[in-house]
């Protein structure tokens, strides 16, 4: 198999594991790969499990409700993230919190935990569970597109007055009205960087477009979050997020 091969664009997550030599069926696949992208018996496509690994593979069946695919190679990806981290994202209008679970996908993020908070516009908690199927979509094409082979786990939506910072783990908190004395978050990252090195998974709470209230800032302080600053500019909730994950991937080398 040639280099030039393994560029196909076509890239696939399943839930089988793979080995070359494998022959996955891929009939979930099979509207997609067929009548969408008019892929053809023989044409090469690269399958991902999460296992760290892609896997070039050869289709071998195409049909309207039937898929398969042999495996012929596979090769190491340095593409998954090195760094744990968990996305606390308070719930937004639906473009933008997907546009934030999609952008977040492609920078890094292990883990997403929708937050919904009292100046949530979208709540409460139960009604997020409709949305679980697309959004766990948006992340599956995300992780397929930047080359990832591990989608960021999608927790359940939490209210904010429950969010509890897991022991061990170090928690940014974005608020745009901290003391001025409060660290950039570029700087706390910089701080811990030791711990990080060592493997500190860390967490990073942003609030909703309407912000979050001062009791919840409060008792997130209460709870351990360490409370970081954007800057002097309000930056919109889903431009906060992104910056601050792209801030904490720089400062972890993972942007490099
Ligand atoms: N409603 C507020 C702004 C909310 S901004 C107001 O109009 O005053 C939405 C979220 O983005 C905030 O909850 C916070 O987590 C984050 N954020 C925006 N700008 C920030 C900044 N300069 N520093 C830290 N966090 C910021």
């Amino acid at each position: 198999m040639t280099a030039e091969v393994w560029r196909t664009r076509h890239r696939f997550l399943v839930e089988t594991p793979l080995g070359v030599g494998a022959e996955p069926r891929l009939d979930a696949l099979a509207h997609q790969l067929g009548a969408v992208l008019r892929l053809k018996p023989s044409d090469p496509i690269v399958l991902i499990n999460g296992d760290g690994c892609e896997y070039l593979a050869q289709l071998t069946e195409i049909g309207a409700r039937r898929a398969a695919a042999r495996v012929l190679d596979l090769r190491h990806t340095a593409a998954d993230p090195r760094i744990d981290l968990t996305l606390y994202m308070a719930t937004l209008k639906q473009d933008k919190f997907e546009w934030v679970l999609q952008k977040a996908t492609e920078l890094g993020v292990a883990r997403i935990t929708p937050v919904v908070s009292q100046r949530s516009v979208v709540r409460p908690a139960a009604a997020m569970a409709s949305k679980r199927a697309r959004w766990l979509a948006i992340v599956r094409e995300a992780t397929e597109q930047c080359g990832r082979t591990r989608p960021p786990l999608l927790a359940d939506a939490i209210e904010a007055h429950k969010v509890s910072l897991p022991a061990g783990v170090h928690g940014f908190l974005a608020w745009e009205a901290a003391e001025s004395d409060a660290p950039s978050l570029g700087a706390a990252v910089a701080a811990v960087a030791d711990s990080i090195g060592a493997g500190q998974p860390l967490a990073l709470l942003v609030g909703p477009e309407g912000g979050l209230t001062a009791e919840e800032v409060q008792r997130f302080s209460a709870d351990g979050w360490q409370v970081v600053s954007l800057g002097k500019r309000i930056l919109r909730a889903e431009t906060a997020a992104i910056a601050a994950v792209a801030v904490i991937m720089e400062r972890c080398g993972e942007l490099a």
